[in-house]
């Protein structure tokens, strides 16, 4: 069993139904389970700004699948919610990213695992927060994305100095 993390988003149609339907059917798969998930926030659209606000969450779910079922299914439920990949960044019903695989790495164009633009992504990084916080032995994803998130606060723990010049 693996422990996996998935943003969602929406910004098209009924986004906070959107939502619920896609965690519908992911619990419909059989070899996947919803743990837990995060509350919803409306997040302006990176990227392509000419379109509507998105509602994002993320969820974590236990499942057998390897990291490549796993973006077949979350493929499936996507496109089965309509979603028109017509620009990049674009307006979408539905956007399933895999943020977090137990502790696997991955680096294809099909499948970057931890997703590559998660760290940039407040709309991934504080949802997925939100649900470390309340969870006490979330060590190692929590350690890294509290560091992390220490260092882009501004606070004094985390990076001591800015990197030494070579000399
Ligand atoms: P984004 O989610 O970055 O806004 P898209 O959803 O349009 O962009 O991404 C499309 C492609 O990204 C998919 O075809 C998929 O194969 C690839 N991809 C690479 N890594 C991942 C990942 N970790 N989760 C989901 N899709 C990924
Ligand atoms: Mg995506």
């Amino acid at each position: 069993m693996s422990r996996s993390y998935l943003s969602l988003g929406s910004n098209l149609g009924n986004r906070e139904e959107n939502l619920t339907h896609a965690i519908r059917m992911l619990e419909d798969v059989e070899q996947i389970r919803v743990e837990k998930t995060s509350s919803i926030y409306q997040t302006e659209p990176v990227g392509y700004s000419n379109q509507p606000d998105f509602l994002n969450m993320v969820v974590r779910i236990d499942t057998e699948l390897s990291p490549e079922q796993l973006l077949d299914e979350t493929q499936k439920i996507e496109s089965e919610l309509g979603r028109v990949r017509a620009l990049r960044f674009g307006p979408r019903t539905m956007d399933v990213d895999i943020i977090l695989f137990e502790n696997e790495k991955r680096k294809d164009e099909k499948l970057t695992i931890p997703h590559p633009r998660m760290w940039e992504r407040a709309f991934v990084m504080i949802p997925l927060l939100e649900i470390f916080e309340n969870t006490s032995n979330e060590v190692f994803e929590c350690e890294t994305v509290r560091l992390y998130s220490d260092i882009h606060s501004g606070s004094n723990r985390g990076k001591l100095s800015e990197k030494p010049e070579n000399k």
